[in-house]
């Protein structure tokens, strides 16, 4: 069965492999070893002047963000599940509240920020998805974050790239906490959060704030090459591979495959006839519209071994939305586009003619060097 939901994403063999040896303890050199080799690499993939792991989902991440960086207000975009989320963490914590709400299909609008920023002083966080994954919708974060720092460099802009980071470069220059999680571009299995930081954001943290997810203890111990809490050590390991694999092929190249096979997937799928979901697609994932999204789903899994992710709340049954993230071999993308064509028939929806793989392949091959 191939998984091409959009997280969890599968787990590269070499990676499986090298998180296969005994357990180690986490407080001894050989564990600090990998660790101080795994967060060069972090730091080199977040390329921002700090960064730590957490051994929680991403969603831990997020609230360890919220916590450690805003004092009095902040200004969360909820333009799909994930954005209202940062809304619900901030509530949770009794902090105070504004919230832009969008369609799930809209990106924010650099406008509107302008204008909630200007109405109250009081907001000093941004929370904002870079791709918010509900609708597979890309925000124009790096242009938002860049506003927010020209009204007052002091609001601290908080990213979640939990499908971002390891999707595409990220112009990390007026981000102050970047978020990931292991289970999506990076391609480890679930339960890991990272989040890289600014040194104003560092510097805003301070003592920190809270227990478990008190960042001030974290950066102190995880500078050391150790962590406050046990570590996920199998995780810290696979991490270290995954990034050593992606490093040996390249950033750049990385990028690029994935971007090539998000343009090619996209590109196939509207080729047969599909409603694309987002206004801004972003490059994690293709969400597609489409009243029959269960049926495709099924027959999908059936009869061609493919896992797809649907739709939540009101767009549950209505959407269905594939991966694009990681080391996916170009063979499995193309599969994919391919087995939807053929469930298309399948329903009477349109004679199968081989035209996803045809645009597929044209428009990957078009874009690999590109
Ligand atoms: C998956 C995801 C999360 C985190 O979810 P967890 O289940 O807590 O790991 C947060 N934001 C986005 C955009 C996501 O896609």
């Amino acid at each position: 069965m191939l998984l091409f939901t959009p997280g969890p994403t599968p787990v590269p063999e070499e990676v499986r492999m090298a998180m296969a040896g005994p357990t180690i303890h986490h407080r001894t050199p050989e564990f600090e070893a990998i660790f101080k080799k795994a967060r060069e690499r972090l730091m080199r993939l977040f390329g921002m002047d700090e960064c730590v792991v957490l051994a929680s989902s991403g969603t831990g991440a997020m609230e360890a963000c919220v916590t450690n960086l805003c004092r009095r207000k902040a200004l969360t975009v909820n333009a799909g599940k994930f954005g209202e989320r940062f809304g619900k963490i901030v509530e949770a914590f009794g902090l105070g509240h504004v919230e832009l709400k969008y369609a799930w299909d809209t990106p924010a609008d650099v406008e509107d920020i302008k204008a909630a920023l200007a109405d109250d002083p009081d907001i000093d966080a941004l929370c904002i998805q870079i791709s918010e994954s509900a609708g597979g919708l890309r925000h124009p974060v790096e242009e938002i974050a860049a506003v927010v720092k020209a009204v007052n460099p002091d609001i601290m802009v908080i990213a979640d790239g939990i499908t971002a980071v390891g999707v595409e470069p990220i112009d990390v220059t007026h981000i102050d906490a970047l978020v990931a999680g292991s289970q999506k571009a990076l391609m480890l299995p679930p339960g890991m959060a990272m989040i890289g930081l600014s040194d104003a954001a560092v510097k805003k943290i301070g003592e920190g704030n809270g227990y478990y997810f008190n960042l001030a203890d974290e950066i102190k111990k995880q500078q050391k090459n150790t962590t406050a809490y046990t570590a996920p050590t199998t995780l810290i390991i696979g991490l270290e591979k995954v990034l050593e694999m992606i490093e040996k092929q390249g950033y750049e190249e990385f990028y690029r495959k994935t971007r090539a096979r998000a343009l090619a997937t996209r590109a196939a799928l509207e080729a047969i006839g599909c409603q694309l979901y987002p206004k801004a697609p972003a490059l994690s994932m293709s969400a597609v519209f489409d009243e029959e999204a269960n049926m495709v789903r099924l027959i999908l899994k059936t009869e061609f071994g493919v896992n797809i992710a649907g739709g939540q709340e009101h767009l549950k049954g209505k959407l269905f939305r594939i991966n694009q993230m990681g080391l996916i071999p170009v063979y499995e993308s193309a599969w994919v586009v391919n087995a939807v064509e053929w469930a298309f028939d399948r329903m009477d929806r349109r004679p199968y003619d081989g035209m996803a793989s045809k645009v597929f392949n044209e428009v990957y091959y078009a874009n690999e060097n590109a």
